[in-house]
């Protein structure tokens, strides 16, 4: 990349000083460096998003920003991990000063908000694809995994389910009152770490809700080699959701549409209820396998197919 280009980038990205202290050594060199002290593992996850494929070509670059680090902050959040610090990868079909400056604010304002340094990153030229790296640690032994619920657990989400589901569907046509919720939903969620952080010690296992409450539900069951059974009236749903399902009768989009980045844990029966009382209780762990859920006096099979991206 052209040095003129390159010092563009330079301005919207490398102007921060490092925050957090495991950051030694932040962009500008060949790597970053940075200590993690002992008695903590290292938490590591990328997510990629590509025009057309996760976003849409007139999505607005400063909401692009917050959701690419928020989905990642999201998988860190998941393992009960704590974020430091951030990679940044962006092939750019061609340098957009305008888009540039809007991306990195709402990017660099939502690192700030969880103390997360970008420490490095790498500028190409080509279809627009946003890719994230983000490193975080959890004291040794304790992440928070999919493997590990237990028959009899309670299962658990952290907030409503199927808000960014039903704004998606508002970009798309579907009117209803004070749609702007929705979309804030859909474009900006917000990563549940300091929850995730809560839950070390307490869930047995954690997945982030990203492709349908259905759908990551299932790799907790399948990993862990049990089932579940949800109450379909325990459901957390915004009246907008509430209304939505009324009207269309389409009762499976809170449990099958994305983006919604709560986190869905199963923790033992016998866990005192007020370290549990921000959350809300939607079914139980159970031996048989597959996903069931209890809905109007019937119990009906949930198909669990998240987006397949080669099918
Ligand atoms: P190299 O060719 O040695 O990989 P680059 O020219 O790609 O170096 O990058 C120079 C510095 O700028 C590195 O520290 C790299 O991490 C950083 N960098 C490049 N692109 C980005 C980006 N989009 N966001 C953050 N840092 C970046
Ligand atoms: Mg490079």
């Amino acid at each position: 990349m052209a040095l003129a280009e390159f010092d563009l980038i330079r301005r919207y990205f490398a102007s921060h000083a490092l925050q957090h202290p495991f950051n030694q050594l932040g962009i500008g060199d060949d790597c970053a460096l940075m200590t993690v002290p002992s008695g903590y593992q290292l938490a590591v996850t990328t997510d990629t998003m590509v025009e057309n494929v996760h976003f849409f070509a007139d999505a607005e670059p400063d909401l692009l920003g917050h959701k690419l680090l928020a989905v990642n902050l999201s998988d860190l959040a998941a393992m009960g991990a704590e974020p430091f610090a951030v990679t940044l990868a962006l092939t750019l079909p061609k340098i957009d000063e305008h888009w540039l400056q809007a991306f990195s604010t709402g990017f660099m304002q939502l690192a700030r908000q969880y103390n997360v340094d970008l420490i490095g990153g790498d500028t190409t030229s080509g279809p627009l694809t946003l890719s994230v790296q983000a490193l975080g640690v959890v004291p040794q032994g304790t992440a928070l995994l999919r493997s590990t619920a237990k028959v009899g657990d309670r299962i658990y989400v952290t907030g409503q389910v199927g808000n960014a589901g039903l704004g998606l569907k508002v970009k798309q046509g579907y009117a209803c009152d004070k749609p702007e919720s929705l979309l804030r939903s859909f474009n900006q969620p917000q990563p549940r770490v300091a929850e995730g952080l809560a839950l070390r010690g307490v869930a047995h296992a954690c997945i982030d809700i990203s492709d349908g409450l259905a759908a990551d539900l299932s790799h907790i069951l399948e990993k862990s080699g049990v089932g579940a059974v949800l109450q379909w009236d325990r459901l957390p749903m915004s009246t907008a959701v509430i209304d939505y399902v009324e009207r269309s009768a389409d009762w499976r989009l809170p449990l099958i549409a994305g983006d919604d980045y709560e986190l869905c844990f199963t923790v033992s029966p016998h866990i005192e209820a007020q370290a549990l009382q921000a959350f809300y209780c939607i079914g139980e762990i159970v031996a048989e396998p597959g996903l069931r859920i209890e809905r109007a006096g019937r119990l009906e099979i949930l198909e669990t197919q998240g987006f397949e991206h080669f099918s």
